[in-house]
C-alpha cells in the first residue's frame, strides 16, 4: 500500500509540475503583449511622516489586468517578467508612468513628495538603467529629488563593482535610494556603508507580528537603531493597526506605509485622496 501511494503521489506531483510549467508558458505569452495592449497600470500607496499625518511619499505598484484572467498578482507575474527579461521594457514603462503621474499631481497644486518605484535586479544587469532613469526624469520634467528607487537586498550581493558604479551614478542624478524588504535578505550589513542608500524599508513580515512576537519586536527595534546610527531613515511597511503605528512611533520610525493608512489605489482615486 505504501509503495502504490508513493507512486500515486509521484505521478500527482509530476502532473502538477507539468501543469505549473504550462501555466507559466501560457501566462508569459499573455504578458508579452500586456504592455502594448495597455493592460498594465500603476496603483499608488501613500507614505506618511513620523506623526502619521503628513503624506511625504507614495509607492507606485504595478497592476496587470488581463481581459480574461482579471487581475494577476505581481507575486505571480513579476518573477515571469524577470526570468524572461520582459521586466526591462516593463520597468521602463513603470518609471515613465510614475514620473509623469508625479508631475500631474504636482500640477494640481499638491505639494511635491517623493514618488518611489520598485526596481528589479534584472534591470541592473540588462539594459541601461541609468539612462532610462535620466530619460524618465527629462521627459516628465520631474526633479530628481522627487523620485525614489526601491532596491532589494539580494541585488547588493552580486556584481559588486558594476553595481556600485550604477548606484553612485543614480545617486549623482539626485534620486533617493531605498532598500526594500529589509531584513529578509542576507545579513551582510557592510554593504550599507558602501552603497549610497538613503533609507531602509522594514519588511512587513516583521511589522505584522511585532505586537505579539518578541523576536519580531526586537528585530524591528534593531533595524531602526541600525539605520539611525548609519544616518539612514526607516520606513515601516505593512502597518495595519494603530497599535503597530504607535509602537513604531515610540521606536522613532520615520515613515509609515500600510493598509492602516491607505491601500494602493489607481491614479485618479489617489489624486482625490490627496485632495481630501
Ligand atoms: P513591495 O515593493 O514590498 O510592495 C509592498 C507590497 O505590500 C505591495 O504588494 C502592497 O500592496 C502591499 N501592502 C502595502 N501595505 C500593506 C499592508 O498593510 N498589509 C499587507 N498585507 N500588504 C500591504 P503588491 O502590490 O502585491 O506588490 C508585491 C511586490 O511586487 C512588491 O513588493 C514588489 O516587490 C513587486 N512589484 C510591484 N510593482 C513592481 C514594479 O513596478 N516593478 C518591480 N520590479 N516589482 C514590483
Ligand atoms: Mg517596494
Ligand atoms: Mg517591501
Ligand atoms: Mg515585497
Amino acid at each position: 500500500a505504501v509503495k502504490s501511494d508513493g507512486r500515486n503521489n509521484y505521478q500527482f506531483f509530476e502532473k502538477n509540475m507539468q501543469e505549473e510549467a504550462q501555466e507559466r508558458i501560457s501566462l508569459l505569452s499573455k504578458l508579452r503583449v500586456a504592455l502594448e495592449n495597455q493592460e498594465l497600470s500603476l496603483n499608488y500607496q501613500p507614505q506618511y511622516d513620523s506623526t502619521g499625518t503628513q503624506i511625504i511619499g507614495a509607492e507606485a505598484l504595478l497592476r496587470w489586468e488581463h481581459p480574461e484572467l482579471g487581475f494577476v498578482s505581481p507575486a505571480r507575474f513579476i518573477p515571469l517578467a524577470e526570468d524572461s527579461g520582459l521586466i526591462v521594457p516593463i520597468g521602463e514603462w513603470v518609471l515613465n508612468q510614475a514620473c509623469q503621474q508625479a508631475i500631474k499631481i504636482q500640477q494640481t497644486g499638491i505639494p511635491p513628495f517623493v514618488m518611489s518605484v520598485n526596481l528589479s535586479a534584472v534591470q541592473f544587469r540588462k539594459g541601461d538603467l541609468v539612462e532610462t532613469v535620466k530619460k524618465a526624469l527629462a521627459t516628465s520634467g520631474l526633479e530628481p529629488q522627487y523620485l525614489g528607487l526601491e532596491l532589494t537586498e539580494s541585488l547588493l550581493l552580486k556584481d559588486q563593482k558594476r553595481l556600485l558604479q550604477m548606484l553612485s551614478q543614480l545617486k549623482e542624478l539626485g534620486v533617493q535610494l531605498s532598500i526594500d524588504d529589509f531584513g529578509t535578505g542576507y545579513s551582510n550589513l557592510s554593504y550599507l556603508k558602501r552603497f549610497a542608500v538613503d533609507k531602509l524599508k522594514i519588511d512587513q513580515s516583521f511589522v505584522r507580528d511585532m505586537e505579539n512576537d518578541t523576536d519580531d519586536y526586537a528585530l524591528v527595534t534593531t533595524v531602526i537603531q541600525l539605520a539611525h546610527s548609519l544616518g539612514l531613515e526607516v520606513t515601516a511597511e505593512g502597518v495595519e493597526t494603530q497599535q503597530q503605528m504607535q509602537m513604531l512611533a515610540e521606536l522613532k520610525c520615520d515613515e509609515f506605509q500600510g493598509y492602516y493608512f491607505a491601500k494602493p489605489m489607481p491614479a485618479d482615486e489617489f489624486v482625490l485622496y490627496l485632495q481630501a
